[in-house]
């Protein structure tokens, strides 16, 4: 292995404040609530002060959105996308503000924040732009909801908000989105954004808080539409509190992923999208193949190359453009990795990381293996959103298909083989929303994405995103 000099990208270019404000009708405001602190899960330091909102305060959101979708729902389509080709010029634009802030939030490496997930944002802005004076063309109305409530996790802020905030835009709804509690601030530098493009006050407003702010949006009774994307935990609160209203609801919740390979696979490839698979942004991915399903017959082959790849991985500062592997996002999911690690190895399942030396501050966790697994482990059914990776064994491609599908998700597969055929024999027969061929964790604005089973219902991305947010 390389020894590799630090390459630390500098921080100075993120003007960080010492305190946020919510976003309201355009304005940067105090919240009624108390406030909460965002911290840097690299190294515990606390990055800044933010408000947390009351329900209060998701009132006066909720109003000004309603305010706002009279003159945003008028405008012609063509006036509209001109706003949000505006927004992603801007994003583009600061892109490196962007990712910087990014990852000191989340804790994942720069690489991913700024070779990844900006551009994704900024392609998502591109594309449903376009498509803002199209909507008569794609098959679902023009006729948009009204206020949407959009409620989104801490794995990828920025990217999340732009799956929610670019379609709703688009076909002319207003928008109170609450991001997660330990990544409010790239959703914060968004707001600027809007304002920087000129957006209408009260579009797009942006409530920090916790779990009931994120409750409070989800019950207003003046929003029309809620999208979630999260835990399926908190995917069955927000069913059970939408049933029986008229709100429209989609939910991108959780998933336990079989990345499978065959014995005709190129295996250095596929040892490639398996690590990507499972260790990119630490794991902390719905979609992550976190189950790898692999021929009997070349099982010993691909552990062993798998095992001298996972040696050259390096994790540490997420600013350092060397890195591959940042930090955990909080104390608490680091609680929740080390314990169902700890229940696959008391099940019996083999554990394995490569010698990686951890940081003495920050939330840390080595990428890691579990060999030996039955189908019946904790490893093998519950998503542990983390870089650890369960290895199973098959015989014939019925066999992979049986334990790919014997699970309560059914968000995303991927197939490793030289076979075309094979490609989509397996495709029809796996139950996932997503089914990747000899790539792994691949996203585009173009493509739909979303669930089966306990994994959600409902697409983002592509025409059938827009979907959701017209009264079809
Ligand atoms: P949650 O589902 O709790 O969080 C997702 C978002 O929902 C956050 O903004 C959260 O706020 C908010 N929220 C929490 N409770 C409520 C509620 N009752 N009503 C409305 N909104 C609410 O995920 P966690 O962050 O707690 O992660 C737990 C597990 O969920 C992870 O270990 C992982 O397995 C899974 N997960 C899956 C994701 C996916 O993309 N499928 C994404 C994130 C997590 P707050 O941040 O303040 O808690």
């Amino acid at each position: 292995m390389f020894d590799y000099a630090p390459a630390p990208e500098a921080r100075d270019i993120v003007d960080l404040k010492p305190s946020y404000g919510l976003f309201i009708n355009g304005e940067f405001v105090d919240g009624s609530g108390s406030s909460f602190k965002t911290i840097n899960p690299a190294t515990e330091e606390k990055l800044a002060e933010v408000a947390s909102a009351s329900s209060d305060d998701v009132d006066r959101a909720v109003q000004a959105a309603r305010k706002a979708f009279g003159v945003w729902s008028a405008l012609p389509g063509a006036e509209r996308a001109k706003y949000l080709f505006r927004i992603a010029r801007l994003i583009q634009e600061r892109a490196r503000e962007l990712a910087v802030l990014e990852s000191l939030d989340n804790g994942k490496p720069i690489r991913e924040s700024r070779d990844v997930d900006v551009p994704l944002v900024a392609a998502h802005f591109f594309y449903y732009a376009g498509w803002a004076d199209k909507l008569a063309y794609a098959g679902f109305g023009t006729k948009p909801l009204g206020v949407a409530g959009q409620v989104i996790p801490w794995n990828f802020p920025l990217l999340m908000l732009a799956w929610k905030v670019a379609p709703a835009l688009a076909c002319g709804n207003t928008v109170v989105l609450k991001p997660a509690e330990t990544t409010p601030l790239t959703a914060l530098l968004f707001a600027e954004i809007c304002r920087q493009a000129e957006l209408p006050p009260g579009v797009v407003n942006i409530m920090t808080g916790a779990g009931e702010t994120g409750a409070a949006v989800v019950a207003h009774p003046d929003v029309n539409k809620v999208a979630f994307t999260g835990s399926t935990e908190v995917g069955r609160i927000i069913a059970r509190a939408v049933a029986g209203t008229d709100k429209k609801l989609t939910l991108e919740l959780g998933g336990k992923a079989a990345n499978i390979v065959f014995e005709d696979a190129a295996i250095d490839q596929a040892v490639e999208g398996i690590v990507n698979g499972i260790f990119f942004n630490q794991g902390h991915v719905c979609c992550a193949g976190s189950r790898l399903l692999v021929q009997e017959s070349v099982h010993d082959e691909l552990l062993e190359s798998l095992k001298r790849r996972l040696g050259t991985l390096r994790l540490g500062d997420p600013l350092d453009k060397n890195t591959d592997i940042g930090a955990i996002n909080s104390a608490e999911q680091l609680a929740k990795i080390r314990e169902l690690s700890e229940a696959g190895a008391d099940e019996g399942a083999e554990r394995w990381s490569p010698a990686c030396e951890l940081p003495d501050r920050g939330y840390w966790f080595p990428p890691t293996l579990f060999t030996g697994v039955a189908l019946s482990h904790r490893i093998a059914r519950e998503e542990i959103f983390g870089p650890v990776l369960s290895v199973l064994t098959f015989r014939t491609p019925a066999e992979a298909v049986e334990k790919a599908n014997n699970t309560p998700y059914g968000l995303s597969a991927g197939v490793w083989t030289e076979k075309g055929s094979r490609i989509l024999w397996m495709a029809d027969r796996l139950r996932a929303g997503v089914v990747w061929a000899n790539t792994f964790n691949k996203f585009d604005p173009t493509s739909p994405f979303g669930g089966y089973k306990e994994s959600g219902y409902g697409r983002e991305g592509g025409l059938a995103g827009l979907e959701a947010y017209l009264d079809v």
